[in-house]
């Protein structure tokens, strides 16, 4: 991949992490139905396979794993979470920024951090949950996790807010309303995608 002056580019660059069941997809569709097109969400690559509902292009690049490492070069971070491999493909984001659009990556905290080093105007955000019960509630009534499964986020949980100290901004998804209000308040603060 040739080298990029992200730094340079017109668009901002946007990380949003929060433990699975911290509500931040929803709170995403939400803020980008708000903020209008200057806001964009990126797709990255995942060996995960799809669950119900979600669409090949739309939520995700479902690979097989192969196809993953043939993309490694041309991803802009990647991690693996959870077992599965996940990458933010380069070249989309750099187009868009280009162009002044702001571009939301949602990502894990591992990925946030090589962000940070690669792109260091990026804005990282973290979103909380009110407190580790209500993450478990919400992961429990979601319905998709064997209680493995559920075990190995909660502790996945407690290592990301660890990390999140270094994020520029924490938030709390109490009520998601709220919640929304003050990520577009946090963007527009932070002049993204206005
Ligand atoms: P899920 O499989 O539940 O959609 O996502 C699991 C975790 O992977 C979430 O924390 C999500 O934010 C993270 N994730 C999704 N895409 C990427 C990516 O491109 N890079 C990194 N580092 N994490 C990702």
């Amino acid at each position: 991949m040739v080298e990029v002056d992200w730094t340079a580019l017109p668009g901002r660059l946007v990380v949003l992490s929060g433990a699975s069941g911290s509500g931040k997809s929803t709170l995403v569709r939400r803020l980008l139905e708000k903020a209008g097109p200057g806001v964009r969400r990126s797709v990255s690559a995942t060996t995960r396979p799809p669950r119900p509902g979600e669409t090949h292009g739309e939520d995700y690049y479902f690979l097989d794993p192969d196809a993953f490492e043939g993309l490694r070069g041309d991803l802009l971070e990647s991690a693996e979470v959870h077992g599965f491999c996940y990458g933010t493909p380069a070249e989309p984001v750099r187009q868009a920024l280009a162009k002044g659009v702001c571009i939301v990556l949602v990502i894990d905290v591992q990925g946030g951090l090589q962000v940070r080093e690669k792109v260091p105007n990026a804005l990282l955000i973290f979103i909380r949950t009110p407190s580790a019960d209500v993450l478990e509630r919400r992961l429990r009534a979601r319905g998709t996790d064997d209680e493995a499964t559920i075990a190995r986020r909660l502790n996945n949980a407690r290592r990301e807010i660890e990390i999140a100290r270094d994020y520029d901004v924490n938030l709390v998804n109490d009520d998601l309303e709220t919640c929304v209000d003050e990520l577009a308040a946090t963007l527009e603060a932070h002049h993204c995608g206005g």
